[in-house]
């Protein structure tokens, strides 16, 4: 079984590239390039060097001490929050913006919908002094007051999505519908492994930082480059596919998968695609997706903005319809509780959909001698307002 994509854009079943015609030329354009420029050795060293003095890589893998004890096994933390702006999406918006340069265009957009994607895509292009267009859904605008002001004060234009529900999907429609009036000098940043081929796997080898760095790090304090298990929170899957990347192919490595539950996966408000997802499209790739028996997209709930997502990227369709990986859901109750619980047990307040991921331990054992690697993808001061009111502190 081949777990990483294939030639024609899919993962098993899922992925592809289902986008209205006009999108075609952009969408050709960037698949003949991104592998051949990504992998230029001009390239790698820029990337890496920014990487290196601009995001702070490497990031640490912390052995917990306190938490594996209480928990009765060896637990790492990858510790992406220590990333500049906060989280694992700069390794991405970094990677997009040097083949966005090197592709010739001067104009950038993105959607956002909690708009740490938007702050991230920001960010870069400040650092490469390139325009910035954000499309945010209204009452995202309204609901995400701080982040907006974060792009703005980095020079981006945040445009009001006015149309449907007002939130990421219809942001979405509107980056595609300047994408495709803007085709010859707009490059499009999406912030996770979803889109039509080639974005899951551009996105992918982008975070796949996540995984290299595990494994040279383990090698030195385990004396072997893989754990037993790794573990991630999925929204969209970013962090995820760069924490799998390099183990996708090695079966002594189990995949933790872990989804947002919401306020239960009966409730009606949740999600956790895997379990509620049925085979779809959405936002031009095939994957597993929450919506109606007549096929309408399900609005979907989680606690964590990040997390609130009705679909996951198809590498994480496969991992789940292949068995390759384990997929445990959390709710907001479960995720709220580990958040507090990993801030004063190890001093680190992470995001809420980061506490998702270690939520599990109360649900899944490991056995004393296991390794554990556990992808800390950001840090919570963005959720403060959130944990305030949910623990009245
Ligand atoms: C955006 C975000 C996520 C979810 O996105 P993925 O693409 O699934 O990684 C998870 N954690 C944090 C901290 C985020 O900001």
């Amino acid at each position: 079984m081949k777990y990483n994509v294939d030639e024609r854009g899919y993962y098993g079943d899922f992925g592809g590239a289902y986008i209205p015609e006009m999108l075609y030329p952009n969408v050709a354009h960037l698949k003949e390039h991104y592998v051949q420029i990504s992998q230029e050795a001009s390239f790698q060293k820029e990337f890496k060097a920014l990487l290196r003095d601009y995001v702070g890589r490497p990031t640490p893998l912390y052995f917990a001490e306190r938490y594996s004890e209480k928990y009765g096994t060896k637990i790492y933390f990858k510790r992406e929050d220590l990333c500049h702006t906060g989280a694992h999406k700069i390794n991405n918006t970094i990677g997009q913006i040097l083949l966005a340069k090197r592709l010739g265009k001067s104009r950038i957009i993105a959607e956002t919908g909690a708009g740490q994607h938007g702050v991230a895509t920001a960010t870069v292009c400040a650092l490469m002094g390139i325009q910035c267009i954000v499309y945010m859904g209204a009452i995202d605008i309204k609901r995400q007051a701080p982040n907006v002001a974060r792009m703005k004060m980095l020079g981006a234009e945040v445009r009001p999505a006015q149309s449907g529900s007002k939130t990421l999907k219809d942001a979405t429609n509107e980056a595609i519908r300047d994408w495709i009036n803007n085709p010859e000098d707009t490059h499009y940043i999406i912030g996770s492994v979803v889109g039509p081929h080639p974005y899951p796997d551009m996105v992918a080898r982008y975070q796949a930082i996540i995984s290299e760095e595990i494994k040279s790090q383990l090698q030195e304090v385990e004396g072997r480059d893989y754990p037993d298990h790794v573990v991630a929170c999925v929204g969209g899957g970013s962090n995820a596919a760069g924490t799998y990347y390099h183990y996708l192919d090695r079966p002594e490595v189990n995949i933790i998968a872990v989804e947002a539950a919401g306020k239960g996966i009966d409730s009606g408000e949740s999600a956790a695609t895997s379990a509620l997802g049925k085979e779809g499209i959405i936002h031009g790739s095939k994957t597993l997706l929450m919506q109606t028996p007549d096929g309408q997209i399900t609005e979907p709930y989680s606690i964590s903005a990040g997390l609130d997502y009705p679909g996951v990227g198809p590498m994480h369709a496969h991992l789940f319809r292949s068995g390759r990986a384990e997929f445990i859901s959390v709710t907001d109750d479960e995720a709220m509780t580990a958040g507090l619980e990993l801030s004063q047990l190890e001093g680190i307040i992470p995001a809420i959909e980061t506490a998702h991921a270690f939520a599990i331990f109360e649900q899944r054992k490991f056995g004393p001698e296991e390794v554990v690697v556990v992808n800390l993808s950001g840090r919570g001061d963005k959720d403060l307002n959130t944990y305030i009111d949910y623990f009245k502190l």
